[in-house]
């Protein structure tokens, strides 16, 4: 079994990539992806913990500009200490930070004192996103649970949100071959398009070269991911399965969890680590 789609504390995820390789060697899997958003230095980490029987994939996720849902952008097996790719992830810090900054003020006209220091502190080494202002403010007791920090006040269009700078398609599709890695589309219900749209979709990043379709997902249905999967098939795209691991900030989700029954793990590995190589 594989999991190619897991969350660290190195962003929004509860284990710290020594404690996600445990679980993965804990539950037997045989291969795991580290997809942080907008973040790698969680691989390295997961890399000197891993033992003969884990095979730990380097990966990313990153937010792409996009309407009318939610395009996120896996990038597999590339070095994460490429010189190109970590200028970038430093960008998207600063882009993360900037946001942060305007999304503490409109927090303090809402009422809600907290500080740039308190969230850096409880987000440790990791980096600080909106499920940590949602957590402190469950601390603080100015809310009851986190979901209700997102109802009130940080979901998107809330009285406190303010959206990320994002990369384009075809830029964040580069980086990631850039690095020698393979492009993945995350979770593609997302999106919010129609089959149809979809399928034109998929063929239009497909020129611009993204490698595969994570067709197994947490938020997928069996038949979802099996659409998805035959579509990644006919275009010729990989094809991913993923969980999308966040230990206890998601509780429902558990490692090497999917919807119905996920291809063979070779029938997964093989060919997205190929497709990788094909950029180096
Ligand atoms: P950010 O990258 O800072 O915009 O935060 C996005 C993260 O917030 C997602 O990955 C989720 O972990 C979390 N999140 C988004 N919406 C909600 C929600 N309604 N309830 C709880 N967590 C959420
Ligand atoms: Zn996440
Ligand atoms: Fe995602
Ligand atoms: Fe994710």
């Amino acid at each position: 079994m594989i999991d190619l789609h897991a969350h660290t504390s190195c962003s929004d995820g509860s284990l710290s990539p020594g404690e996600l390789v445990a679980e993965a060697e804990a539950l037997g899997l045989s291969a795991i992806g580290v997809c942080d958003h907008d973040t790698m230095v969680g691989v390295p980490l997961a890399w000197a913990r891993r033992s003969n029987h884990l095979q730990v994939v380097s990966g990313i996720e990153i937010s792409v500009e996009f309407r009318p849902g939610t395009f996120h952008l896996l990038g597999y097996h590339f070095d994460p200490r490429h010189p190109r790719f970590l200028d970038f992830v430093r960008q998207l810090q600063q882009w993360r930070m900037d946001r942060n900054a305007l999304m503490l003020e409109r927090l303090q006209a809402c009422g809600v004192a907290v500080t740039e220091d308190e969230l850096r502190e409880l987000a440790g080494d990791g980096q600080v996103g909106r499920p940590h202002m949602a957590r402190l403010m469950v601390v603080r007791g100015m809310v009851e649970s986190v979901a209700e920090a997102f109802q009130r006040y940080l979901r998107k269009g809330g009285p406190c949100y303010v959206s990320k700078r994002r990369l384009q398609a075809r830029a964040a599709i580069d980086l990631i071959h850039s690095a020698g890695g393979a492009a993945v589309v995350a979770h593609p219900v997302q999106l919010k398009l129609s089959h149809e749209a979809l399928a034109a979709q998929v063929e239009a990043w497909q020129r611009l070269g993204l490698d595969g379709m994570e067709a197994w997902h947490s938020d997928h249905t069996p038949e979802m991911a099996a659409g998805y999967a035959a579509l990644a098939k006919r275009l010729g795209l990989c094809v991913t399965a993923g969980s999308d691991y966040h230990g206890t900030v998601k509780p429902k989700v558990q490692l090497g969890m999917f919807p119905g029954e996920p291809p063979e793990d070779a029938a997964v590995l093989e060919p997205l680590l190929a497709a990788a190589e094909r950029w180096r």
